[in-house]
């Protein structure tokens, strides 16, 4: 593989564990292609919420396959369900995130234990996001691809080469994470309802709507309302509309490349630094 931008780096000689904590997303996928020569050592690592599209567990084992070595899949017993139903049912939101702790945080903590560790995320060059970095002392994060200034088109290339490509959710989601994810825009639970219909069912079923407890996925509607057919409608006329308008701002991009920026029209916020890179 053709690594560019690569700059000589003594990453591998430091001393303590390397682990590169994968998401199912296209920039922490790209950095396991990225520094899978580099590190021989790497530990590939998966905090599974059980809750993933199966396009993201079909992405895994692509990965698994090309790297020839293993992921390493976090919370085999205690998924999302488990989780909830500790928390008596109350459904993550962006404002109450137990999920990405239980599920993401912690599971990820214990597995590093007090080993000293390197961890590498995979935030590019050009993005002014942070990620999630832990409290542990023992743990030291890395930006590879801000350290040598990779940006999307390089991300696009390195998953091209592989032969691996974006995961087939780009098609409708730009994000990795939990079928249900409240961080996801109106566009993408339009498209979980055409694309996994038994999903939209499945995150409906998960909400509550009975005096004392009114639990959402979305603070706005609940998936009921949503998939009402006029309100549906709707909700596509203003996606289409989003499409339009971003394929007459600048011509010449692939569909989902449009998709993404028609997205990110309705709603720009960076969701989750951890489950979505
Ligand atoms: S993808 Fe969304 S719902 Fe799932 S753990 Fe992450 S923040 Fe929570």
């Amino acid at each position: 593989m053709t690594q560019p931008n690569q700059q000589p780096t003594d990453w591998a000689t430091r001393p303590g564990r390397h682990i590169v904590s994968l998401s199912g997303g296209k920039d922490s996928t790209a950095l396991a292609l990225y520094l899978r020569d580099t590190i021989p050592q790497l530990e590939y690592v998966f905090c599974d919420t059980h809750k993933e599209l199966p396009e993201t567990y079909d992405y895994l084992k692509r990965l698994e396959a090309y790297l020839q070595r293993p992921i390493v899949y976090l919370n085999p017993n205690r998924g999302f369900d488990h989780w909830l139903s500790l928390y008596n049912g109350m459904l993550p939101s962006a404002q109450v995130r137990w999920c990405t702790r239980k599920l993401k945080i912690e599971p990820f903590e214990a597995y590093v234990g007090h080993d000293p560790v390197w961890m590498y995320i995979g935030i590019r060059a050009e993005e002014e996001r942070k990620a999630y970095i832990s409290t542990k002392p023992n743990i030291t994060a890395v930006y590879p691809f801000k350290e040598h200034g990779l940006v999307l088109s390089d991300i696009e290339r390195l998953l091209a080469e592989s032969g691996l490509g974006l995961p087939d959710y780009y098609e409708w989601r730009t994000r990795s994470g939990c079928y249900f994810c409240f961080f996801q825009r109106t566009g993408e639970w339009i498209g979980l309802k055409e694309r996994h219909p038994e999903f939209y069912e499945q995150a409906k079923a998960y909400e509550r709507d009975n005096g004392s407890e009114n639990y959402h996925w979305r603070d706005t509607e609940s998936l009921s309302e949503l998939e009402q057919p006029e309100r549906m409608e709707q909700a596509r006329i203003a996606h289409q509309q989003r499409l339009e308008d971003e394929q007459r701002r600048r011509p010449g991009r692939t569909l989902i490349e449009l998709q993404a920026a028609a997205l990110d029209a309705e709603h720009d916020d960076v969701g989750c630094s951890i489950c979505h890179l």
